[in-house]
């Protein structure tokens, strides 16, 4: 493989007592879409949370674009720059228009001009098709206008990956597709994409792997071909029974 993206090293962590993610190795290729899957209550957040430096571990090591992410907050910065994350519940700020969504960060953070920042958000708010939202405000668009902003919000600070967690969990069937629609979008654009989901659709559809997480480790990694005709483990051919 060449030089992987994000390279995540014997990763250990606790909550406390609790043995959260226990040993996990993954390498990210450039340009690679991941999607990571498991039940409730795996790890899958916590992972995808440490690789932004939303969490913090105790063992091993998480490399993003040749940055070690370490202890020290100069790490944490330079990571955030090259990661954009879309949650689950949209996390937009509801007092600010959807376009100050997309510029706050760029603004503030990167120092990017005012016009600048607005010239891009209103380009990546074109890619996510929904430009004449602009001037409104969260609460005044739909649950998938919504994700759909958070994930033009994301891409406004030019991230080298783009993070996942859930991103259609929380909306109306009826919006769900919009979403995904989008994220395939950005796939066939070339992007590098970890994606919690259990929308096996989409990981059919878009994914290079499927991960299976269980209990804090990862149980198995493949192709969707592969995940999805030939479970190697009894655990990730009860999951998939449970959800296909
Ligand atoms: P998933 O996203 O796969 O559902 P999470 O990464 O959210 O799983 O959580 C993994 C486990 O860690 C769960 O048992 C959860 O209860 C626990 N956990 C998550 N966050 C915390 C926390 N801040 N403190 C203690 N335990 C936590
Ligand atoms: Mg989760």
């Amino acid at each position: 493989m060449a030089e992987p993206i994000v390279t995540v090293a014997a990763l250990n962590k606790w909550y406390g007592d609790f043995h959260v993610l226990r040993d996990i190795s993954l390498d990210v290729a450039r340009g690679e879409r991941i999607v990571i899957c498991g039940p409730s209550g795996s790890g899958k957040s916590t992972l995808i949370r440490c690789i932004n430096a939303l969490e913090e571990f105790q063992e091993g090591s998480i490399i993003v674009d040749g940055i070690e992410l370490g202890p020290s907050l100069r790490t944490v910065d330079e990571v955030r720059r090259e990661v954009g994350m879309v949650f689950q519940s949209f996390n937009l700020f509801p007092h600010l228009t959807v376009l100050e969504n997309c510029t706050l960060a760029p603004i503030w953070v990167r120092n990017i001009p005012k016009k600048d920042a607005e010239a891009t958000a209103m380009k990546y708010l074109e890619r996510v098709r929904i430009p004449d939202k602009a001037h409104k405000f969260p609460g005044q668009i739909s649950g998938g206008q919504q994700q759909r902003v958070a994930i033009a919000r994301a891409l406004s600070m030019n991230p080298k990956v783009m993070l996942f967690d859930e991103p259609t969990s929380a909306l109306d069937p009826e919006m769900v597709k919009e979403v995904l629609d989008t994220m395939v979008d950005l796939a066939e654009e070339g992007m590098t994409m970890m994606v919690v989901t259990h929308e096996m659709g989409f990981a059919k559809q878009v994914a290079d792997r499927v991960v299976f997480m269980d209990a804090g480790q990862i149980i198995e990694a493949n192709t969707p071909a592969e995940f999805f005709a030939n479970p190697q483990h009894a655990r990730t051919k009860l999951f998939l029974g449970q959800i296909l």
